[in-house]
């Protein structure tokens, strides 16, 4: 599965146990996936944020909604905002959908378009 890796953010598959970038041991964090990948949503670039957002949402990561939420609120970046909406989408999870509901009637069209979308599928 995809990773990223911590010390340098540089993507790579989590059966790695070198990072090719920076050398930085993979083996050593103990973490599990879904909390490396929870995590990883710190990552500095906004596309790869979005990336992550979607990547939670393709796996059905639950641990991360109340991560997912937060950005959604408040990530600088509207797309990764936007990305994250869609990740609480695929999430079937009582707490993302009453989450979705209220986006869907936010001041924000496009995350209420995404929220109401997300909802329906
Ligand atoms: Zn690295």
């Amino acid at each position: 599965m995809i990773a990223f890796c911590t010390r340098c953010w540089t993507e790579i598959d989590d059966r790695i146990k070198e990072c090719p970038a920076c050398g930085a041991n993979q083996a050593s964090d103990l973490r599990t996936y879904d909390e490396k990948i929870v995590d990883a949503l710190r990552h500095p670039l906004p596309q790869a944020r979005a990336r992550i957002c979607w990547l939670i949402g393709e796996n059905s990561i639950r641990g991360a909604v109340p991560r997912l939420m937060e950005i959604a609120e408040s990530d600088p970046d509207i797309y990764v905002q936007k990305a994250a909406v869609e990740a609480l989408g695929a999430i079937a999870d009582p707490r993302s959908d009453r989450f979705l509901r209220s986006m869907s009637r936010g001041q924000n069209r496009l995350l209420a378009v995404a929220a109401s979308k997300s909802l329906r599928t």
